[in-house]
């Protein structure tokens, strides 16, 4: 089974050029539309690294060799997260002094970005006119709930019909503990958090792939105690039995097979692992004598483990930036948007499609066209702070040089599908008793259903049926909205043979097909950071560049915030100048 990658900004392991292409020509819906569109931007995907080699700790380089030896995911996956080091450093908007006082700036786009910008700009004294395509604010950063509208790019349009009280987060749905820059929003303007349950031992893991362990649901808590226990077992033998190609001093020996008793939960002096209680009973204990102490469940087999694979699902250590449980928004994440909207709100000039940039060394000039009227008009200022993503504003008309525009239409982005579906009865917690998390799966397309982290026991709930990238996402894209939904009942009712009948009603984006976005977030790769990245970055006279772009936290509403902090100050080193 591919290694399933659940992260906002990591790209699927597997992802290729040659079969992205394929499966554009697969789609059933207007192919050449879809393959122009995609095509530049799958051209730059590049798989990503997710392990990086560690040659400096020598005995934890022992470690990943005697488990390499045993054929373990787990401290190989433990390193792996170690390789991953990408971290929100601010917390706070940079403290500037001085005053914009009489000084105009144009923001191009009430995105996170554009709205950081404009709300910090404005505490400064800067007269802030935010241009937005849009009749809200919030870009990305929305959420679906009751006749929320969208129509995709060729597409029809879609009503979203959820019952009062539903919504799916189409877009960003999780913050890190690390994003404190989105967290100093959310505490500021006081948008109440909740727990995001995103990593939850008693949800399923379903794989069509997986050798001996094929079409099972298992829990994760099951693979979890059985791959530690096996490999514990199997290390603490080799250790006790001097087997390992390195030498431990007595007390490290010591050490090691204490810990790994511990890990493995083995059992007496013959160090074998027999199962756990955490893995789960077959016969859960119970009152009085029947189910009374409850009948313990057998381990899954190690051979059968390693032979599945089951094991590379799941990392001892998640990548940075996930953990078991993240924050969501009450709600909804669009909130936040709500809560930026609420402040600079005043400010934002809605229905208005940005056509033309241009500058001087006085000043630069917006072109807009309101997208009701199809009136034009121009906004001055001596400023602009474009928060519009790469792959819109590579299509619009400036006088920006050929090195920056060149520099602009060189990143990719990443094509996205995500689609909620409002079941009648919350059978998974009802029948499963999963509370929220991820079920993990390699059905095509799939990747992961997720289970809602609020209105426990609610009659009702909003899961989401699938979150596919990339080349699979290109492909789902291309079928209409009622075939999105039976593509997605078809594979959920493998793993819930509830689903089909609890279905109600559903809600589906392909964000590579959503105007004024045109793609899911920015891909960079190594080529593109050393050239077009530090080019962006400066801008070009008086236009500045925001938006999660220009971060190393792309696919992160952080990116967005922590880019516009950055960009802010810039700009108020060159006006104050
Ligand atoms: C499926 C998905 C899942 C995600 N998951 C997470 C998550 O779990 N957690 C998280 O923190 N982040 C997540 N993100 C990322 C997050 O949503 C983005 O990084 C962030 O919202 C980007 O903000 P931005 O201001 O840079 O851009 P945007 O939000 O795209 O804002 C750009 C604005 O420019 C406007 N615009 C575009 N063209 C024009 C034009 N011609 N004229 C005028 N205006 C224009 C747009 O309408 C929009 O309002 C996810 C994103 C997606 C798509």
């Amino acid at each position: 089974m591919p290694k399933q990658v659940y992260s906002d900004y990591l790209g699927p392991k597997n992802s290729g050029t040659a079969l992205a292409r394929e499966s554009i020509w697969a789609c059933k819906w207007p192919k050449d539309f879809l393959a122009k569109l995609v095509r530049k931007q799958m051209d730059s995907v590049k798989p990503f690294k997710t392990f990086r080699s560690f040659n400096s700790i020598s005995r934890r380089e022992f470690l990943y060799r005697a488990a390499a030896v045993g054929g373990t995911g787990l401290l190989f996956n433990t390193m792996n997260a170690w390789g991953m080091g990408i971290d929100s450093r601010v917390s706070s908007p940079p403290e500037l002094s001085g005053s914009g006082k009489g000084k105009k700036i144009v923001i191009l786009g009430a995105g996170l970005a554009g709205m950081t910008a404009a709300y910090e700009l404005g505490k400064l004294g800067y007269q802030c006119q935010i241009i937005e395509a849009r009749s809200f604010a919030g870009g990305r950063c929305q959420s679906a709930r009751k006749g929320s509208t969208i129509t995709e790019l060729g597409g029809e349009k879609q009503t979203c019909q959820f019952d009062d009280g539903m919504y799916i987060n189409h877009g960003p749905w999780r913050i890190p503990l690390h994003h404190q820059s989105t967290l100093h929003y959310t505490r500021l303007f006081d948008v109440p958090l909740e727990v995001m349950v995103n990593d939850n031992d008693h949800s399923f893991i379903y794989a069509e792939n997986a050798g001996p362990l094929s079409k099972q649901r298992l829990r994760p808590a099951q693979i979890k105690a059985d791959m530690r226990g096996h490999v514990a077992e199997l290390l603490a033998k080799s250790v006790r039995n001097n087997q390992l190609d390195q030498e431990l001093s007595a007390d490290d020996k010591h050490l090691l097979l204490d810990y790994l008793a511990h890990e493995g939960q083995l059992a007496g002096k013959d160090l074998e692992y027999k199962g756990r209680s955490g893995r789960g009973y077959a016969v859960n204990p119970g009152a009085g004598l029947v189910p009374g102490p409850g009948t313990q469940s057998d381990p899954l087999g190690f051979k059968e483990l390693l032979a599945s694979k089951v094991g590379n699902v799941y990392s001892a250590v998640q990548d940075f930036p996930m953990q078991n449980t993240m924050f969501q928004p009450v709600g909804g994440m669009d909130q936040i948007a709500k809560a930026f909207e609420k402040r600079v709100g005043k400010n934002i000039l809605y229905h208005s499609e940005v056509q033309t940039i241009r500058q001087n060394d006085k000043g630069v000039t917006i072109t807009i066209k309101n997208t009701s009227s199809g009136k034009l008009s121009s906004v001055t200022a001596d400023y602009c702070l474009c928060a519009i993503p790469l792959s819109v504003l590579r299509n619009i008309d400036s006088d920006f040089s050929d090195q920056f525009k060149s520099a602009v239409k060189a990143v990719a982005y990443a094509p996205v599908g995500k689609i909620g579906l409002q079941m009648k009865r919350r059978f998974w917690e009802e029948d499963e008793h999963i509370y929220g998390g991820h079920v993990l799966t390699d059905l095509h397309g799939i990747n992961t259903i997720s289970l809602p982290s609020s209105g426990w026991q609610q009659k009702k709930g909003v899961l989401l049926g699938y979150y596919n990238y990339q080349n699979i996402a290109v492909e789902v894209s291309g079928l209409s909205l009622k075939e999105r939904t039976e593509f997605a009942l078809a594979a959920g009712e493998k793993i819930f043979p509830q689903y089909r009948n609890e279905f109600e009603t559903s809600f589906s984006v392909a964000w590579h097909r959503i105007q004024y976005n045109l793609g899911g977030w920015a891909e960079w790769n190594d080529k593109t950071r050393a050239s077009a990245y530090p080019v962006l970055l400066e801008g070009e006279g008086r236009v500045l560049l925001a938006g999660e772009h220009l971060s190393y936290l792309t696919g992160w509403q952080a990116g967005a915030i922590e880019s516009a902090w950055q960009q802010i100050a810039k700009i108020h080193e060159r006006a104050s100048a």
